[in-house]
């Protein structure tokens, strides 16, 4: 470890929004410091499926920051030995109210260069999508896949070989007086301090977001061995993302898709659960299926087995599988708010509290990052 304890920025948290504010300042020049308290990023940002999507995002500041970020992380991926596991994502929509809310997402301006087909139209071209019952198939050409629990390290260690990045993991940061910050092992100084401790909100983070609602969600996620040659033509999703995901949800007709959700028996366990699906595919063949969301202010670390089943269910709906192995489980968390999908907070000039309350922070941290520093 370099035995500098001056920087122009300290960044706390080596998680994708710790990162993304330590690229930004380092390629302007500025020496930065990353303190981790682990030893290595265990937190939501190697949990995810490493999906940076762009459609579905929610209008506005999301969209905006998603697709800026696809944007740097297509830069920055090679430079970091980073691989795009895979590009784009097809919606397929079963129901027509669903194949209603892909036609009316398509005329708004966040439809740009996405394409919605019949399902019997596409079906040959797609013989991994089960779509001989289904209504329409969305695709867009917007999204990257990586795979997040080898891109995050690889990130860090690029910052650092390739930008001076100074990094301190297993080191945890117990006070932010700027310009002195105290952690566990250093009083370090620095003039700049952004906080990105992710669903640690009752930690460093806490002065600054005491007057944001905020709770933490807790996603049930998988990774399953389907049958040999299996590939998947990008990422992709079904009906249940079109209630879940802004971009979709907040148009006039996903009311009607809600309505036909809530009176199916099979969705509306699946709604009470809070399940949509996501499918993303890793070089090894593997996939990583989810998600479930649970809410609360402490969130037990026990995944449940029947909303796995439910989540498996909604995949064999999806994919023509002829064999599904769960080859793991894992639980993951993070901070989600009713108002905002990021809270940005200013404790005095020298300090920013950066927590994004959503679940995008890989889509959109890049984005985030680049607004932070553009206002301050
Ligand atoms: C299961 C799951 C699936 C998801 N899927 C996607 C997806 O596909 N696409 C997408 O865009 N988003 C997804 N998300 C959301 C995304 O992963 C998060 O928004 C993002 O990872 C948040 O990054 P972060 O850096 O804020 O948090 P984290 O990755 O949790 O990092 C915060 C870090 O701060 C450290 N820390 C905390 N307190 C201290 C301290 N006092 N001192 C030092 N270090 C400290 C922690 O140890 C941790 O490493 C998903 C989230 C989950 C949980």
């Amino acid at each position: 470890m370099d035995n500098n304890t001056s920087f122009d920025l300290l960044v706390v948290g080596a998680g994708i929004v710790g990162l993304a504010h330590a690229y930004t300042a380092a390629s302007r020049g500025l020496s930065v410091c990353v303190v981790e308290r682990d030893a290595m990023c265990i937190g939501a940002s190697i949990r995810n499926f490493g999906f940076i999507t762009v459609t579905g995002q929610p209008a506005g500041d999301t969209w905006r920051r998603a697709r800026r970020s696809r944007d740097v992380w297509a830069e920055v991926a090679p430079q970091a030995g980073i691989a795009i596991e895979h590009r784009g994502l097809h919606v397929v929509a079963r129901r027509d109210s669903a194949a209603a809310v892909l036609e009316a997402f398509l005329k708004t301006p966040m439809g740009e260069r996405c394409e919605l087909d019949a399902a019997r139209e596409v079906a040959d071209q797609l013989p991994m999508l089960a779509l001989a019952n289904a209504s329409a198939v969305l695709h867009s050409p917007h999204e990257l896949r990586v795979e997040s629990r080898d891109a995050i390290p690889r990130l860090a260690a690029w910052l650092a070989r390739a930008l001076g990045v100074q990094f301190r993991f297993g080191e945890a940061v117990l006070e932010v007086d700027a310009p002195r910050v105290r952690t566990s092992r250093a009083l370090l100084n620095a003039e700049r301090i952004v906080v990105c401790t992710g669903a640690e909100i009752h930690g460093l983070a806490a002065p600054a977001l005491q007057g944001h609602p905020l709770q933490l969600c807790q996603l049930q996620m998988m990774r399953i061995e389907p049958h040999a040659g299996f590939k998947l033509p990008g990422a992709v999703m079904s009906d249940l993302s079109l209630v879940r995901y802004g971009g979709y949800a907040a148009l006039p007709e996903a009311e009607a898709l809600r309505r036909e959700l809530e009176d199916d028996e099979a969705a509306s366990a699946a709604l009470l659960h809070g399940i949509h699906l996501i499918a993303v595919q890793s070089a090894d063949g593997s996939l990583v299926v989810g998600d479930s969301h649970h809410y609360g202010d402490a969130l037990p670390p026990f995944a449940r087995d029947e909303v796995d089943a439910l989540i498996l269910d909604e995949l064999r709906a999806t994919l023509t599988l002829e064999q599904a192995r769960v080859r793991e489980r894992w639980v993951g968390t993070y901070p989600t708010s009713p108002h905002d999908d990021c809270v940005i907070e200013t404790l005095g000039d020298a300090v920013r509290v950066v927590v994004v309350t959503s679940g995008t922070g890989a889509s959109t941290a890049f984005g985030i990052a680049e607004d932070v520093f553009a206002a301050w």
